[in-house]
């Protein structure tokens, strides 16, 4: 399985950057916060601390509500036989 996210030193990105943008109309910043195929990766995995990961989840299933991001990998026929 291939991460986007290498572990190395872990720590929030979100504390360490307080520019960095937290609410579902950032898709590309929760795109790292997801794998490829669309599940959000474990807090212990992305260092994200648990404040700023409980705010994470809301905004991933916001953004998903608004469709800037995607349930699942890119709604292939595949993976709609599955799921549905
Ligand atoms: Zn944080």
């Amino acid at each position: 399985m291939a991460f986007k996210f290498t572990p190395r030193k872990k720590f929030c990105r979100f504390c360490a950057d307080k520019n960095l943008p937290l609410n579902y109309k950032k898709p590309d910043i929760l795109d790292d916060f997801i794998t490829e195929r669309g599940k959000i990766i474990a807090r212990r995995i992305t260092g994200t601390c648990a404040k700023h990961q409980r705010k994470l989840t809301t905004e991933i299933k916001r953004s998903r509500q608004m469709a800037l991001l995607y349930y699942t990998a890119v709604h292939s026929t595949d993976v709609k036989k599955k799921t549905v």
